[in-house]
């Protein structure tokens, strides 16, 4: 009985103790991490969590509300994630109400005797940290970079680093808005180099990515980001640019396991995937003043009691306040962000921070900020000494080669060669460039197999083995990336990108064809010049209808004629436009000014397509060309007599077996059986120059024996696209540096000079020299196009000037004739787009009853004076007539005949 009184008694003192204390919690409405942080880490220590949101540009009042509220709820204490003058509100709230405050905003703290802690360094320790990273940087000027409206107090003493001295110029832009390039290029502009840039972390993104697009990334850039999320962000496309990035960070990169678990539950919580050194450092803060909530309760575990009837109508307060206040500043904590200790004001004591730089081969910690004094454990590199940083320095590496030129051959010598002195070949340089730049020393051995899967034995071989064995450190050779290989061990990046291509002899020259001579010009280019011959055929006979001095008077004798003639009948204009186009000419001649001009033209362009085809057709008739066996791989696959191969272990080899192209697998089928694939790219290259054999190789390697080979061509298109890399073992440590080493090779142009000298100068390079192309070129739209266009806008001018002549003419008749200017041109267009009989009569029937004759007869005398012969076409004065438009024209009086007799003579 006594034993289960006891245990009742036992039972009921834990129930008191451990009741589940609650924290309140303010935010931004916007504010989903932090909220998601306070609830996890609330979750962690076993507390309750009392949340309340305010709007950014909220009331006073709001905050009021939500201060007394969670007071009278009875939390012990506010986590205030707003920051700025609400946090200021809060914490005269809470002063009065005794209710400890943590803000993990940057405030700063005046009030010694403050309710209030705050977890975010001080301005005073930022300020020291970036005086001392100035003057170790060296730097004579720098410009502040700040955005609009963000309180700059944590660098406050940059500011005055000029004051009392001139060694510093300090420049201060502020950046504003969502498009920061305007005021980049003005800090670019002025020829600064050195940025402090103090931001919010969510600006730090697009401050980056602007300054990298106006140039401010290069090589001599330097920057200091104040920041402490500069780390938590991806960098991977500012580490190779040149730039100097230095700065804080604030976590303990050492809370490995707590962080790990507070990270997933915080991704669980959020809906979020970040990794743990993607938290950002207000995140972290929460879970740390929850941390220092938990211990400071424990410590005051036997006397704490948890507040009641706390009121802001009735001014109590909460006793323990300030105990636990100060149980929370003294008690020694270790948080996601060190060491928690705080001074009287509620500062942090003793913060350290981590000084990092971004560098090639990631980011690096230099140094760090602990008890006041910065520790750099190196200096500062410029990107290009960076390198010497790297673990490879100093190191012996074996490296694999294989004596397959250009990429290794055995030195020729008199004397007896010793060690790496034996090789020779592309790869030999690239990789002593490498170790120049990375620091590492290498010995050679070869190695001529590189390495396949064996289906039989399951095991790979080759270069592919040692590297899994850890027999070599790099394979470096024409080694081909391939996805089976990569299976098995990593390559770095790319260094030269080829496909497979088809090595063939040279093939016997054909004497050309009968109709070589319609060759010159594309198919385009004889389209257009007859479709051009139409077009310009109608608009001849429409220019020649509508222009009033192609009306001629065929007997000139007759003073009034009563019909003029047109020579521009279709048969005319087309025989005009065929005579020059076949430089021969014609009787034909345009009088008026608008003919004349497109007949120019006309002319202008026959003289250029028919130059151009003479000067092209000497090549057509008289080159002779190669005619090829064969021009793609089904082709060869067909031709009966031509056998073909490839090299015997390798990745084209590899390439047919695994193909699923049935052509592909065929070829696979027949090389195997007829025992087609060689040993090695020597002995493919000798069979093609001796037999008929066409040669499936790489096309870098292609390139290297065409140019010593010269009766040897390279036949149609690649079959597929791949690279060559440096393999080394999965996993390597050493790949992001090799990576580094190549990319800057390849930016510096040593990997294209060193192919240069291996493909076309060393070792009997250069030998076939530059192979003519004597491809025939032949003439396309694209090289006729001046011509086609002078032509098309000369027309367009001359059918221009012939419709503003023919306006001006129904213009004058319908005032000679008292008619409407419409009734005139209507006439005027029927008649021309007729584009039928070449005759019109001039005489006109009046509108007027009974004045018929006396108004044609007028008009007659008028314009008729003098015709001089339209076979002539030379007329300078004619005088024209006008017609009447009503009227058919007469089949029978003098003028006809004689237009007739004219027209069939
Ligand atoms: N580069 C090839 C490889 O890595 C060898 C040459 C070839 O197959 O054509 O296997």
């Amino acid at each position: 009985m006594i034993f289960k009184t006891l245990f009742l008694i036992l039972i009921c003192s834990k129930c008191v103790t451990s009741e589940v204390l609650t924290i309140g919690g303010i935010f931004y409405s916007d504010s989903e991490d932090l909220k998601a942080a306070l609830v996890v880490s609330a979750k962690m220590y076993d507390f309750n969590v009392s949340m309340r949101e305010v709007p950014r540009n909220g009331q006073i009042l709001d905050l009021n509300g939500v201060v007394c509220e969670l007071a009278e709820e009875g939390v012990i204490g506010i986590i205030d994630g707003t920051g700025g003058q609400s946090t200021e509100f809060i914490q005269a709230l809470c002063d009065m109400l005794e209710l400890p405050h943590v803000t993990i905003q940057h405030n700063d703290i005046n009030d010694k005797n403050a309710f209030i802690l705050n977890l975010h360094p001080s301005s005073a320790a930022y300020n020291m940290v970036m005086e001392k990273l100035v003057a170790l940087k060296e730097w004579p000027n720098f410009t502040i970079l700040y955005i609009k409206g963000y309180n700059i107090a944590r660098i406050s003493s940059l500011l005055k680093m000029n004051t009392h001295n001139d060694r510093y110029i300090v420049t201060v832009r502020e950046l504003s808005g969502d498009d920061y390039r305007d005021a980049l290029i003005l800090a670019r502009d002025s020829g600064y180099t050195n940025f402090v840039v103090d931001c919010p972390s969510a600006n730090l993104e697009l401050i980056l990515k602007h300054a990298q697009e106006v140039g401010l990334m290069a090589d001599e850039h330097s920057y200091i980001f104040v920041s402490t999320d500069l780390f938590t962000m991806d960098l991977e496309r500012y580490r190779y640019g040149g730039v100097n990035m230095t700065g804080l960070n604030l976590r303990d990169l050492e809370h490995n396991d707590d962080l790990w678990y507070f990270t997933d539950m915080f991704n669980k919580e959020s809906g979020l995937a970040l990794e743990s050194d993607q938290l950002k450092s207000k995140i972290l803060l929460i879970h740390d003043a929850v941390l220092i909530f938990r211990k400071a309760t424990e410590k005051m575990k036997k006397y704490f009691t948890k507040p009641v009837d706390l009121s802001c109508e009735n001014f109590t307060s909460w006793n323990q306040g300030s105990s636990l206040l100060n149980f929370m500043k003294t008690n020694k904590v270790d948080g996601f962000t060190r060491s928690l200790l705080f001074d009287g004001y509620g500062d942090r004591n003793n913060v350290i921070f981590d000084i990092l730089e971004v560098t090639p081969a990631g980011n690096q910690t230099i140094g760090n900020w602990i008890n006041s004094d910065l520790k750099i454990s190196r200096e500062f590199l410029g990107s290009t000494e960076i390198v010497e940083e790297t673990i490879m320095r100093n190191r012996t590496f074996k490296v694999l080669i294989s004596t397959s030129p250009p990429y290794g051959y055995v030195k020729e010598s008199t004397h007896q060669l010793e060690g790496n002195d034996r090789y020779e070949g592309f790869t030999i340089d690239l990789i002593e460039k490498l170790s120049q730049i990375l620091g590492f020393n290498y010995e050679f051995e070869t190695e001529n197999d590189y390495g396949s899967w064996d289906n039989k034995t399951k095991k790979w071989n080759g270069m592919v083995l040692q590297l899994m064995e850890d027999k070599a450190d790099f394979a470096i050779c024409d080694f081909t990336i391939t996805s089976i290989r990569q299976s098995a061990v990593d390559f770095s990046t790319p260094f030269m990108t080829l496909g497979i291509g088809i090595l063939y002899k040279t093939p016997s020259k054909q004497p050309p064809a009968m109709f070589s001579f319609m060759a010159v010009f594309s198919k385009e280019v004889w389209y257009y010049m007859v479709l051009v011959q139409l077009c310009l055929g109608l608009i001849m006979i429409f220019v020649g209808r509508i222009s009033h001095k192609e009306w001629q008077n065929l007997v000139p004798c007759i003073e009034t004629p009563e019909e003029l003639t047109n020579q521009f009948s279709f048969a005319n204009s087309v025989w005009l436009i065929i005579g020059s186009v076949m430089q021969q000419g014609s009787e034909i001649a345009p009088i008026a000014l608008a003919p004349r001009l497109i007949t120019s033209v006309w002319w202008f362009f026959t003289m250029v397509i028919v130059a151009s085809y003479v000067g092209t057709l000497v090549a057509f008739l008289t080159v002779e060309k190669d005619v090829l066996p064969f021009e793609t791989v089904e082709e060869l696959y067909k031709h009966k007599s031509i056998s073909y191969g490839a090299k015997k272990i390798g990745s084209t080899k590899d390439f047919f077996e695994h193909a699923t192209n049935p052509t592909l697998m065929s070829m696979y089928k027949k090389m195997i059986e007829n025992n087609w694939l060689v040993e090695n790219n020597d002995i493919g290259v000798a069979k093609t120059e001796n037999d008929t054999y066409a040669f499936f190789m790489e096309s870098t390697s292609l390139e290297y024996y065409k140019e010593r080979h010269c009766d040897l061509l390279q036949i149609g298109n690649l079959l597929d696209s791949k690279s060559y890399g440096i393999g080394m073992k999965k996993g390597s440590p050493y790949k992001k540096y090799i990576d580094y080493g190549l990319l800057k090779l390849k930016e510096s142009g040593e990997i294209e000079k060193l192919k240069n000298i291996w493909w076309k100068e060393k070792r009997g390079g250069g030998k076939c020299g530059i192979k003519q192309d004597e491809e025939l070129k032949q003439l396309g739209l694209k090289n006729m196009l001046g011509a086609f266009v002078v032509l098309g806008a000369g027309s367009i001018i001359g059918l221009f000037i012939s419709i503003i002549d023919m306006l001006w003419g129904v213009f004058k008749r319908s005032i000679k004739y008292n008619t409407t200017f419409k009734y005139e041109l209507v006439e005027e267009l029927k008649f021309a787009l007729k584009f039928n009989g070449d005759i019109k009569p001039v005489k006109r029937p009046s509108r007027v009853q009974g004045s018929t004759e006396t108004l044609a007869d007028v008009e007659a005398k008028d314009e008729v004076k003098s015709l001089p012969s339209i076979r002539s076409g030379r007329s300078s004065d004619t005088h024209r007539t006008h017609h009447s438009h009503s009227s058919k024209h007469s089949s029978s009086g003098l003028s006809v005949a004689f237009a007739r007799r004219r027209k069939f003579s």
